[in-house]
């Protein structure tokens, strides 16, 4: 990795985006889960972390709607979440397949990997046992 370059602190998980695997920087030092990757860890600035597969399963700690897309290839309205996984991390990602009147905050969600613009994004739906739409 080079210090200080974007772009190789977030290629790894673009790749393991790509093969359907969601991951998370892990500190060897302290064990904390954190995001997006960086250089030092938030949480005891130890540069010696590397990236381990998360189960992808989480809750929404908080949520937004977004009524004006930014372009056609978007629904409208759409759902902004940002989402804790059970590691005791968070992303922010989009919810699919579930109307904007039925999300709550704590609602259990599991990834959905979808091609979005020619690319994979690691999305989330609502788990199985939860009513939504
Ligand atoms: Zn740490």
């Amino acid at each position: 990795m080079i210090p200080g370059d974007p772009v190789m602190l977030t290629t790894e998980f673009w790749n393991q985006v790509s093969r359907g695997k969601l991951v998370r920087p892990v500190c060897k030092s302290c064990k904390a889960s954190f995001f997006s990757p960086q250089i030092l860890c938030p949480w005891c600035q130890s540069s010696n972390w590397d990236f381990q597969e998360s189960s992808g399963k989480g809750s929404i700690y908080s949520y937004t709607v977004v009524h004006r897309p930014p372009d056609d290839e978007h629904p409208s309205p759409y759902i902004i979440i940002d989402v804790e996984l059970e590691e005791s991390w968070r992303m922010y990602s989009r919810l699919i397949e579930c109307n904007p009147s039925e999300v709550q905050i704590g609602q259990a969600v599991r990834v959905s990997f979808q091609e979005f613009k020619g690319r994979i994004l690691p999305f989330f739906k609502v788990a199985e046992d939860q009513l939504c739409i």
